[in-house]
């Protein structure tokens, strides 16, 4: 085993200290292997009772009407989120589409949206319009209003209950932390909130953007009262098999307004050939419980050694898990472009290559992204990025396989080490 390691670049000295905190974590990952049971479970059900048959993993061309594959991986979808219905389509191209199309289909100028949960994920303050945007929601008379969290990242219910006003149409809630440090919801804290926010204007759509947040827990916010969740299928519920795609799950009212949106008024869910895709789409949801618990354990592995070696790790070593994102504070430019260094020479694709900061499109500074993966960009496999702006933290998740996850931060360490970073 040491020398399957070395040949990788990683010392025995680093690996006995990586094995050592394995030998701590056993209780824990025995409990995140329960729950991938409990879901894989839930996935396996959904497909069940929804009658997935071999045809169903066929695709359509051209328009794609009558397409009964799609149809019924849409049902899947709801069975799976508790809700009516899902628009679960491979022309939502990524996390942020799936958003905007929710936001801009259920929204009308005049209404105005709430994030009471702070700054929404950077890409979005693009289509909100926070930041200019080509055709944002504010073009087209949609406001916007935001109330922070306090500053233990509660949420600030009076301030809440002062933003809701007569035009407020729609809330936004992100589970997860994103680019930020703060922490990240767990589904009952959402339900807190949703039950607040409609204490107060009973009419107001919730929705939550869900990314990263699929299948870490036993419920989903759809569970706990939400009107739509919103999510990418290169991200956990696409099991690293699916190839491009976004899901929205919820009211049928919203679906339906999201469809008419995405293709056209008039045509709706009825059309959108999935061409050969769908294959890996139900492949890929089935094998979403065990790969989510693959990335959680890697990113528990991660927190509990680095938060050894002195860095700040947002969740820390023992706190519970709400999504697959591992922050750690690195403080330095340097730290964050070492651990994406190593991130990307322990890729199955592209170990070769070094990562550089770059301006990434919907991002307001430069960004560093490891991700040697086999669908590109998917953030489900291991995968790391940050931005280069303080507090120069690195946001790394994924992990298809428990070991590659593992062999990846061990490298990720031995990289930092090796310049003297650590
Ligand atoms: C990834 C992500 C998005 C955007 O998804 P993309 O697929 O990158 O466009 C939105 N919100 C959150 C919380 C995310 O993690």
């Amino acid at each position: 085993m040491k020398e399957m390691y070395e040949n990788l670049g990683i010392s025995p000295q680093t690996l006995e200290t990586g094995n050592m905190i394995c030998r701590s974590l056993k209780e824990r990952f025995e409990k995140i292997d329960e729950n991938a049971e409990y879901n894989q479970l839930k996935v396996l059900n959904a497909l069940r009772e929804c009658r997935v048959s071999e045809a169903c993993l066929l695709g359509t061309t051209g328009y794609g009407y009558n397409d009964i594959g799609r149809d019924t991986l849409e049902d899947v979808y709801a069975h799976i989120f508790n809700t009516e219905a899902a628009l679960v389509r491979p022309q939502i191209t990524c996390g942020t589409h799936a958003l905007a199309l929710a936001l801009m289909s259920n929204l009308r100028p005049g209404d105005e949206l709430l994030s009471p949960v702070g700054k929404p994920y950077d890409t979005l303050e693009e289509v909100i319009g926070i930041r200019e945007g080509n055709g944002s929601l504010a073009e087209y008379g949609i406001t916007y209003r935001q109330v922070d969290l306090l500053e233990n990242s509660e949420f600030d219910f009076e301030g809440i209950k002062e933003a809701i006003n007569e035009r407020t149409k729609l809330v936004t809630i992100q589970r997860s932390k994103g680019y930020q440090t703060r922490k990240t919801f767990s589904v009952d804290e959402i339900g807190r909130l949703i039950a607040y926010v409609k204490s107060i204007k009973s009419d107001i759509i919730c929705m939550v953007d869900n990314c990263y947040g699929e299948f870490v827990e036993r419920i989903e916010p759809s569970d706990v009262g939400a009107d739509m969740v919103v999510g990418s299928l290169i991200k956990n519920p696409g099991g690293g098999l699916a190839p491009i795609g976004g899901y929205i799950a919820g009211k049928k009212e919203c679906i339906e307004k999201a469809a008419y949106r995405l293709t056209s008024p008039g045509l709706g869910k009825e059309v959108g050939a999935s061409l050969g895709v769908l294959k890996d789409l139900y492949q890929g949801l089935f094998l979403a419980p065990t790969v989510v618990a693959n990335a959680l354990k890697t990113a528990i592995f991660a927190a509990n050694l680095f938060e050894q070696a002195g860095f700040a790790v947002i969740p820390d070593s023992t706190e519970s898990r709400h999504d697959i994102i591992q922050a750690i504070t690195l403080s330095t430019a340097e730290g964050v472009c070492a651990f994406c260094e190593g991130i990307q020479s322990a890729a199955p694709v592209d170990s070769f290559v070094t990562p550089e900061p770059w301006d990434m499109p919907g991002y307001d500074a430069k960004v560093i992204m490891a991700a040697g993966a086999f669908v590109s960009g998917s953030s489900i496999e291991l995968s790391a990025d940050g931005p280069i702006k303080p507090p120069y933290a690195v946001y790394f998740q994924g992990g298809l396989t428990w070991p590659h996850g593992k062999a990846g931060i061990l490298k990720a360490y031995q990289t930092m080490a090796d310049k003297g970073l650590l």
